[in-house]
């Protein structure tokens, strides 16, 4: 009895490596063997945005290269604090009229906020002012909102999306799975999440029993900018969920010295396509505060899809878009060079 007790309580390797992420920089330029050269302004930028790193991804930054890709996306740095024209705290106006946990931005899909916050701090995440606080989803609001989608029939999905919602709990995703299975129109569940890239443990028995279970089929969208996101926990991961009939996608953002290059977005979708996913959109950044050093601009964008094109078949050349307030979809941007 006790045994079973403490097997009931004690955290999954998951939440154990959800515990032990890099959240202070000092940390991790030791962990990586650099200097602290740019440490003020780390510490300055990690106070607006607070750093966050999980070790597995961690692992896979190349020691002593202060420029890494990988290291790019995580480390606060002094720019974030440079005030930038057009660079505002909520680029898609998400803020005002929300209810809470819910965004019903387009027609037919409805966004769920399962959770606040993410395992790792992205530091151009277009949320990084979101406030997640006031979206904290009990089961009174989780009940309102499947009967929001049984109101209406026009939404046949309903996105989880971020913070992260496979930081929930599988009890918690299986309450949600549960009330909104009373909404009859639904076709899909989708998810999306960088968690099985960043702590690819996440993907538990458990929960590919779960999503095996759902009474619609599930899609999975992660979050992959850089092939070295990529690796053979990750492909491990990712064949769980396929085996559960799981359909794997991948959205990326385009992000100066990130994946500005046409051969690291190819070696992006060759990279995915071997973990089985498929390259889904390309976004361009949004402009959110704190984010304008990784901005590229349009043309730059546009010819870099123009070698992807020319490199690539097309399942795995991601379409190019740019999310702009109240539009009532993603807009593609146009690929024929302009003059
Ligand atoms: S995982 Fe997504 S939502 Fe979370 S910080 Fe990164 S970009 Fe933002």
């Amino acid at each position: 009895m006790t045994a079973a007790l403490t097997s009931i309580s004690a955290p999954a390797a998951w939440q154990r490596e959800l515990a032990a992420a890099f959240t202070d920089p000092r940390a991790l330029l030791a962990h990586l063997g650099l200097g602290e050269g740019e440490l003020a302004g780390a510490l300055a930028a990690a106070a607006d945005f607070p750093m966050r790193a999980p070790r597995p991804y961690v692992a896979r930054i190349v020691p002593g290269d202060p420029a890494d890709p990988l290291l790019r996306q995580i480390l606060p740095i002094a720019a974030e604090l440079a005030p930038a024209p057009g660079f505002v705290a909520d680029p898609l106006v998400e803020q005002t009229g929300a209810r809470p946990g819910l965004l019903h931005k387009y027609r037919s899909r409805a966004l769920v906020i399962l959770r606040g916050g993410c395992a790792i701090n992205c530091r151009y995440c277009f949320r990084r002012h979101f406030p997640y606080g006031e979206h904290a989803l009990g089961p009174a609001e989780i009940e309102e909102i499947a009967r929001y989608v049984a109101a209406r029939p026009e939404i046949n999905e309903v996105i989880l999306s971020g913070g992260d919602p496979l930081l929930a709990k599988d009890a918690a995703l299986a309450s949600l799975v549960d009330a909104l299975a009373a909404a009859p129109q639904l076709r899909r569940l989708r998810i999306h999440t960088r968690l099985p890239i960043t702590i690819p443990s996440r993907i538990t028995a458990g929960l590919v029993d779960l999503l095996a279970r759902a009474p619609w089929p599930t899609v999975i969208v992660f979050h992959v900018n850089h092939p070295r996101e990529l690796d053979d926990a990750v492909d491990a991961a990712c064949r769980r969920l396929r085996a559960a009939g799981v359909t794997l996608l991948n959205q990326s953002v385009l992000l100066r010295g990130v994946n500005d290059d046409a051969r690291v977005l190819a070696a992006l979708s060759e990279r995915l396509f071997d973990a089985g996913i498929l390259p889904y959109y390309l976004h361009l950044l949004d402009r959110v505060a704190g984010a304008a050093h990784f901005e590229v601009d349009e043309g730059r964008a546009r010819a870099l899809m123009a070698e992807l094109l020319a490199a690539l078949p097309g399942f795995l050349v991601p379409k190019l878009v740019r999310e702009v307030a109240g539009e009532p979809s993603k807009v593609p941007l146009d690929l024929r060079l302009t003059p």
